[in-house]
């Protein structure tokens, strides 16, 4: 069960019993529509890049004094949702994801050796011993779920318990009496921001982290771009249209609200894109504040590049979608033209297709901003006009 303790400071025996409300897990593909990691859904495709870039720039000035926000009944199952292997799992199977992680890891070996490391939500202590391999002289493996009481016994089982120390609690509350070297942190939500756990990176950032500091990942870019997926369309929608040699049409009304009100998370392919990405947001985790991810908004133009019909050269368009990435940095891509992740893509689709010629334009805003309900949700404000008339589209992904 998880008390009142579980939001404040150090670490604590796990009790059996459950005490909060059962939430989808953000990170299963299993949990109904909302949280995290895995869904399913198509129209629109922001992916998220976070970079392992080396810039490190913390200086003391913008360590201001932040109250800790209370741990809320949302808080504390959004942690028991972690409680639960099942998420861990799904995460640590994402080769591209944790392979990237410790690669990382191993590319930052002389910040990290004889260093003092904060991992922000450690889960199973995964990315903590990969810190501890890499030299580390201490690591706080930090985590509000139950998650940590397992991860202690990984550390015990793996005579790392003089490096790791795993503190049960949230980052906002328990206390480290030293500054660190180093954070690593896997915050990336579905969207990048759902979840709002960069809060919790940066609040880390300004209790511990010493002036010049390393921070794991260094960056993270949110982008959008419009996509077809007209097979989709057709499964969840058109469907209805003949069913057995029944005419259900009359459900098409109700079909497109049940299948596209929510945005949907599934993995697409770089065919299904149309047009470059545009940028909706880029972090840079030394300098990025809590007040600058409540809202987010961008605004966009694309021209829509029609794919030819032949393979080899619908493969070029989509090699010329690619992002460039002059800086060589470490990149863990979610784009759809890359080897898929557990994040897959986040799509917002449009109650009713928009047909497209080569060249038009399809311009708009996207606004995402976390719920007042529970900040880890994120309310979607797609505006768009093609083709002369104009749409908007609320969604909120819960
Ligand atoms: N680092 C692990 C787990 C990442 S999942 C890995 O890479 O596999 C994110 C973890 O962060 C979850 O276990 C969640 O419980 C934890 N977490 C999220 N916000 C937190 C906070 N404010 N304080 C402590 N732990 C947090």
């Amino acid at each position: 069960m998880f008390s009142d303790s579980g939001c404040s400071n150090g670490y604590y025996h796990h009790q059996e019993g459950g005490a909060f409300p059962e939430h989808n897990s953000p990170r299963s593909p299993h949990r109904g529509r909302g949280r995290r990691r895995g869904r399913r859904g198509r129209s629109h495709d922001p992916s998220d890049a976070p970079a392992f870039g080396a810039s490190r720039v913390a200086d003391a000035e913008r360590r201001e004094e932040q109250k800790p926000p209370p741990c809320t009944d949302f808080d504390m199952a959004y942690f028991h949702s972690y409680a639960h292997l099942g998420i861990h799992e799904e995460m640590i199977k994402d080769r591209v994801r944790t392979d990237t992680y410790r690669a990382a890891i191993m590319r930052h070996q002389s910040s990290i050796a004889g260093k003092v490391v904060v991992d922000v939500g450690c889960g199973t202590g995964i990315l903590s011993i990969f810190c501890a391999q890499a030299g580390a002289k201490r690591v706080y493996a930090v985590d509000a779920s139950d998650i940590a009481v397992q991860a202690n016994e990984v550390v015990k089982a793996n005579n790392l318990s003089d490096t790791v120390i795993v503190l049960h609690g949230r980052v906002e509350d328990v206390e480290i009496d030293e500054e660190v070297d180093v954070i690593i942190s896997e915050w990336m939500g579905y969207m990048l921001l759902y979840e709002s756990m960069l809060g919790s990176v940066i609040t880390a950032r300004d209790r511990w982290l010493k002036p010049g500091g390393l921070i794991l990942p260094s960056n993270a870019t949110l982008y959008m771009a419009p996509v077809t997926h007209s097979d989709r369309y057709s499964d969840s929608i058109d469907f209805w249209r003949n069913v057995y040699g029944i005419d259900m049409s009359a459900m098409l009304p109700l079909a497109k609200q049940c299948a596209f009100e929510e945005p949907c998370i599934e993995t697409i392919s770089g065919e299904n894109v149309l047009t470059w990405p545009h940028v909706v947001k880029h972090v840079d985790c030394y300098t990025v504040t809590l007040g600058e991810l409540e809202s987010v908004t961008t605004r966009y133009k694309f021209k829509s590049m029609m794919r030819e019909s032949s393979n080899n050269q619908s493969a070029d368009v989509s090699q010329r979608k690619k992002r460039a990435n002059p800086s060589e940095a470490l990149v863990l891509s979610t784009a759809p033209e890359d080897p898929p992740t557990h994040w897959q893509q986040t799509m917002v689709f449009f109650y009713d297709p928009i047909d497209l010629e080569q060249d038009q334009l399809i311009d708009g805003s996207l606004t995402l901003t976390q719920s007042r309900e529970n900040r880890r949700f994120m309310n979607i404000h797609l505006e768009y006009t093609s083709g002369g008339r104009s749409f908007v589209k609320e969604s909120v992904m819960r």
